[in-house]
């Protein structure tokens, strides 16, 4: 059968970097979820609904179809027939998709689309709430983290306009699937590894 490696961290810990890789040198589907989260958000937006006004928010999403696809080896999301790019990593984005997230309602579709998924291939999988929630019997779950200060200054590289430490916050305190370390996860820091060697420190996890 199908079987998912679960990628769980904050904000800026490399996750997405160090998911696409693993799953390229394992010839899986990389699946982001946080861009699922991120394309209903910049909808929201889009439709001027107040990200803060969760009924308006949840009756905006009955109306709104996401058609998730793939692309080499990386999952695509499609909303309302369109395929978002840069606009998902906007300032705007950034400083809503916390409270979109939060939503108990945005989370269920947004955990069954994640779920579909695997009826169609093996899969590393990436946020918040993989390996607590989305799939919580699987055995390869890696929980990635780094400094503060190392996170930070990956995201200033990047030239991103992000407050990581509020969405993190958020992203923690929430009551519906808050980030944290799930039963049976491995720990790894990302600070002192590069990309190639956090590949490697990953893959040695899944072979235990
Ligand atoms: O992973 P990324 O930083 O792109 O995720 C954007 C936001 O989407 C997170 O800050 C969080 O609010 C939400 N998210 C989530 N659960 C996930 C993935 C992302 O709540 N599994």
């Amino acid at each position: 059968g199908n079987y998912v490696v679960a990628i769980d961290g904050p904000a800026a810990s490399g996750k997405s970097t160090l998911a696409r890789k693993l799953a390229s040198r394992l010839g899986l589907l990389m699946v982001n979820s946080g861009a699922i989260y991120r394309a209903i958000t910049w909808e929201i937006v889009r439709e001027n609904i107040n990200p803060e006004d969760s009924d308006a928010v949840i009756s905006a999403l009955e109306k709104i179809d996401i058609e998730t696809g793939r692309n080499g080896g990386v999952s695509t999301i499609r909303i309302n027939g369109v395929q978002p790019g840069d606009e998902l990593r906007s300032e705007v984005v950034n400083s809503n998709v916390s409270a979109v997230s939060a939503i108990p309602k945005v989370r269920e579709k947004v955990v069954q689309l994640l779920r579909d998924h695997l009826e169609h291939s093996s899969l590393v999988m990436e946020g918040r709430d993989i390996a607590t929630i989305v799939f919580p019997d699987t055995p390869y779950k890696i929980y990635i983290t780094a400094a503060e200060h190392v996170r930070a200054a990956r995201r200033h590289k990047v030239g991103e306009v992000d407050s990581v430490k509020r969405r993190d916050a958020a992203d923690s305190g929430r009551k519906t699937a808050p980030l944290k370390v799930a039963d049976g996860a491995e720990i790894l820091d990302t600070s002192d590894h590069t990309i190639e060697s956090g590949v490697d420190a990953a893959i040695e996890i899944l072979k235990r």
